[in-house]
């Protein structure tokens, strides 16, 4: 099959557990959540940024990987969201190479591909996360524009792995004007909860794409 390629790019990881690692990005297009503060919304929002989507099979992106990235740097597949498509040729091919691959998801739909690592960031607004996505997550990350999102992220994690960690991350606007309200709500729910952990988005602080 093909993908569609909103963007490709070899950096480095910004947030939750695998902070600082090199990471090569595919950007998927296409995701139905339309979170207003959407980051990506290019990704989906003709009007905002018109899409130049590439289409390139799972051998054709594999080879960008191997040409542009060196061994042991993670690949990265995230959105839009890239849960809606059949991961498992990609994954594959990924994995012929010997790289992690890690997939950024909203988890609404069912898992296709080989993933080594899962993190879910549930979108209060929009769809809800499947079940089946919350059983296999290593990480979640809950963004918090508004003070509701912290319950609303949590309240959709039943099924959780015990082991998987819980980020709040303020959302970038939020995080930027240093609001108070969002920033202190984090740090009393992390002291109420040690489960959970105050996060940042470190990439958009100070990394050059
Ligand atoms: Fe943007 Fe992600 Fe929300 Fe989709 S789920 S609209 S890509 S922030």
């Amino acid at each position: 099959m093909k993908y569609p390629v909103y963007e490709r790019f070899y950096t480095w990881q910004g947030e939750g557990v695998h902070l600082g690692r090199a990471a090569y990005f595919i950007r998927l297009y296409g995701c139905p959540q339309k979170c207003f503060w959407c980051d990506s919304a290019g990704t989906w929002h003709p009007e905002f940024r018109p899409p130049q989507v590439g289409l390139y099979s799972a051998q054709e992106l594999a080879e960008f990987v191997r040409q542009e990235s060196p061994e042991g740097a993670i690949v990265v597949l995230t959105g839009g969201e890239p849960i809606l498509f059949d991961l498992k040729e990609l994954t594959d091919a990924l994995h012929v190479l010997g790289r992690k691959v890690h997939l950024e998801t909203s988890g609404i739909a069912p898992l296709r591909g080989d993933l080594d690592w899962v993190t879910l960031s549930p979108k209060p607004f929009g769809m809800p996360p499947l079940r089946e996505i919350v059983e296999l997550t290593d990480e979640v990350k809950i963004i918090v524009h508004d003070p509701s999102d912290l319950d609303a992220g949590l309240q959709v994690l039943s099924g959780l792995p015990e082991e998987a960690m819980i980020w709040l991350h303020p959302e970038w606007s939020r995080a930027r004007e240093k609001d108070m309200t969002v920033l202190n709500l984090i740090t009393h729910a992390v002291k109420q909860n040690p489960r959970l952990r105050a996060g940042y988005q470190m990439h958009k602080a100070y990394r050059a794409d």
